[in-house]
């Protein structure tokens, strides 16, 4: 069968399509994105092809999870292939509104998680989850999803959603997907095109510093020495800039105070290479 790929710009038609899928028996599954897409989205789209009958993606650079010097502006955009990636992936329907449909007037609503939204990217990103809750709870209230798929790359991200959904009664079950990587490791993101050559060889240093550690948080080794030899193994490479190398409770994002069986803590990274800011993690669960 030959996919079609619908396409709405406003909120008002995209409504229809739904209802119109709705009224068909069909059940809802949401991917929200903002564009330049990978195989990272396609796997999203790809769960929820399997778990839902009509699979909705959004494309929306969202400003108010920007900060003010942040890469809102040069943020990479490319409709005409996602528009192939998505069709490809199995999107039924693709949201593509402007920011003036999003938000005709100022913002005077915000959603603040707080907590969850506060240590790693909410530390030196201020504000970043408050536009990202505040823009998924909006896409929830466009779409009306049975199912919402994310991707574990944006660990905190999901964290911060599954809070909010949980505290504010929203009627849709959050689905984790995992990290899809390039062949040496890399995780794959719109912003990797940013890194020149030196600095995309020196970004796999991420995922190795991963791996490296997994066994040592396996065998309970002290925090403390875990961290410093994270930060060290990254400092390795001369272009990398560490922002962030953490170990936290996951998913409610506080403190480890001791290894204790059964906990899920993730590992967090935030590495700078030149004006690219590169995030990686892993979910590990203590024995
Ligand atoms: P973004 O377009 O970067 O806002 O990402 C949209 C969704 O795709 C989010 O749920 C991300 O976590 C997810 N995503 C981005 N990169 C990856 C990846 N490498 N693997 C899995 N999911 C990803």
């Amino acid at each position: 069968m030959i996919q079609t790929l619908m396409e709405e710009s406003t909120i008002a038609a995209l409504r229809q399509r739904i209802k119109e899928a709705r009224q068909a028996g069909k059940t809802i599954g949401f991917v929200p994105t903002m564009g330049y897409l990978h195989d990272g989205h396609a796997s999203l789209v790809r769960a929820a092809r399997e778990q839902a009958d009509f699979v909705v993606m959004s494309i929306f650079v969202n400003p108010l999870q920007f900060g003010p010097n942040e890469d809102l502006s040069r943020y990479p955009r490319d409709l005409e292939h996602d528009r192939k990636v998505a069709k490809a992936a199995g999107v039924d329907l693709l949201f593509t509104p402007s920011v003036e449909e999003m938000y005709p007037s100022r913002v005077l609503t915000n959603i603040t998680v707080s907590q969850v939204s506060e240590p790693l990217c909410g530390k030196s990103r201020p504000g970043h989850f408050d536009g990202v809750a505040t823009v998924v709870m909006k896409l929830f209230q466009i779409v009306q999803p049975d199912l919402a798929f994310f991707g574990q790359k944006d660990a905190q991200q999901v964290a911060v959603v599954e809070q909010m959904v949980r505290d504010l009664s929203v009627p849709v079950q959050i689905v984790r997907c995992p990290i899809i990587r390039e062949e040496d490791g890399l995780a794959m993101s719109s912003r990797n095109v940013y890194l020149n050559e030196e600095e995309r060889k020196q970004a796999t240093i991420l995922y190795q510093t991963l791996q490296h550690v997994r066994s040592s948080i396996v065998t309970k080794q002290p925090l403390d020495r875990i961290i410093a030899e994270m930060k060290n193994m990254i400092s390795t490479q001369p272009l990398a800039d560490i922002d962030y190398a953490e170990i936290l409770r996951y998913p409610d994002l506080t403190a480890v105070k001791e290894w204790k069986s059964g906990e899920q803590v993730l590992v967090a990274l935030a590495v700078r290479f030149g004006r690219t800011r590169l995030i990686d993690n892993m979910i590990l669960t203590i024995s």
